[in-house]
């Protein structure tokens, strides 16, 4: 079998299915506003928007046309093979040498384009907040994380892999599994890093957020306020912690954007998630998600005619790496589309919940404040809601908040 045909043309077809996803997008600007939302922009900013979701459009398509060709000239070329072959012949070193090889071309890549991003685009209409001193500390943060990730991961497989065989398919599922719940166990802590957090003043705040808490059993650990107002204007609130114990985060930018029901309606909107235990049970999801991509991983060390087709003379884990992204590029838009499915019908019940706990009209106008304030679209082309979106559209939540309160 032509190996090197069949990985080249995985690569070119997600590419393309980028590029329509993107037509798409780019044509629904020109969707008529949903009634309910006449009143989040003004036509200036109507305008505004359509400007931005055009330039953000056009970026994409120039940012998957460039990727498209730096990994096509690179696997035509047995580029990732040339280079690990400077490094002598130790499978862990070869390894290594592809990883952060690819590490620093996807750095490049995506540094280009993020900085286009933040400077050009998002400075233009007045989102960006980061400074160049940020900007580069993030990227470099997200350079180290991903060779440091990919690293571990690809040596872990080859390890599991020598030594137990198939049966890797089960046990890469399991660990990966157990470091995605190190990690959101983590996340609480590594958001810490580079942020500053003040607890939330006493006031009446304060007293309606916990009494939510309270009402259904939780005890909270601490209300604190995040400076995200440094990064973004974008506006978020958060629950974390294990068990009946809880830290709640909320973004400063949320502070100042929304009055005090609205902010305890988008809590309750989260108490709402908390009590419907989604995390978990998308957590439940995320492993059968892995269940599959470990048999994309396992078939990509598994056939050598793989590696021997880009130039390697045996498996390369790095490498192994790179396939299995081409192999996930087609599957992942499958799975996802599954699990945004439940999503979005997580977050109708989420807003259900805020409403029984007397904030249904605080947010409708809370999720006007956070379309408006994070530039949403108002009417998505439905065929990228069905495919792409973890949450419903705005217009389509407020219809079935108005129907939740006049039905109470
Ligand atoms: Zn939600």
């Amino acid at each position: 079998m032509n190996w090197k045909i069949i990985v080249l043309a995985l690569v070119l077809l997600r590419a393309v299915w980028d590029f329509v996803l993107n037509r798409v997008q780019y044509r629904s600007a020109n969707n008529p506003t949903p009634e309910n939302l006449k009143d989040v922009y003004d036509e200036k900013t109507y305008e505004n928007w359509k400007r931005y979701s055009a330039d953000k459009c056009r970026m994409n398509a120039v940012s998957t046309g460039a990727v498209l060709v730096v990994t096509v000239l690179l696997l035509v070329f047995n580029v990732h093979a040339a280079v690990a072959g400077l490094f002598g012949a130790n499978v862990y070193v070869q390894m290594l040498v592809v990883v952060i090889f690819q590490a620093l071309v996807d750095a490049l890549c995506s540094a280009a384009f993020n900085y286009y991003d933040s400077f050009v685009i998002e400075q233009k209409y007045g989102f960006n907040k980061s400074t160049k001193k940020t900007f580069v500390m993030d990227q470099l943060r997200g350079l180290l994380i991903n060779a440091l990730l990919s690293a571990v991961l690809m040596a872990l497989l080859a390890l599991l892999y020598r030594g137990m065989g198939d049966w890797v398919v089960l046990l890469f599922t399991g660990a990966v599994f157990l470091i995605t719940l190190v990690i959101s166990f983590l996340a609480p802590y590594l958001m810490r890093v580079g942020n500053k957090f003040v607890p939330l003043e006493e006031g009446e705040l304060r007293t309606k957020l916990q009494k939510l808490l309270t009402d259904h059993g939780y005890q909270v650990k601490e209300i604190q306020v995040m400076d995200a107002s440094r990064r973004t204007t974008k506006l978020n609130a958060a629950f974390t912690g294990f068990g009946k114990t809880k830290t709640v985060i909320l973004y400063d930018n949320l502070l100042n954007a929304m009055d005090t029901d609205e902010i305890c309606a988008v809590f309750a909107h989260e108490l709402g998630h908390g009590l419907n235990k989604d995390v978990p049970k998308l957590q439940g999801m995320n492993l059968l998600n892995l269940l599959v991509m470990a048999v994309v991983v396992w078939l990509c060390v598994r056939i050598p005619g793989l590696h021997e087709a880009f130039g390697f003379s045996e498996v390369n884990y790095g490498f192994a790496y790179i396939l299995l992204g081409a192999g996930l590029g087609i599957v992942q838009p499958l799975t996802s589309l599954v699990m945004n499915a439940y999503s979005r019908y997580a977050e109708y019940r989420a807003d259900h919940q805020a409403v029984k706990e007397g904030y249904g009209e605080a947010l409708c106008t809370a999720l006007k404040v956070l379309a408006k304030e994070n530039f949403a679209h108002l009417a998505p082309a439905n065929l990228l809601v069905k495919l792409e979106y973890s949450h419903p559209p705005i217009g389509d939540r407020i219809a079935a908040i108005e129907k939740a309160i006049s039905g109470k």
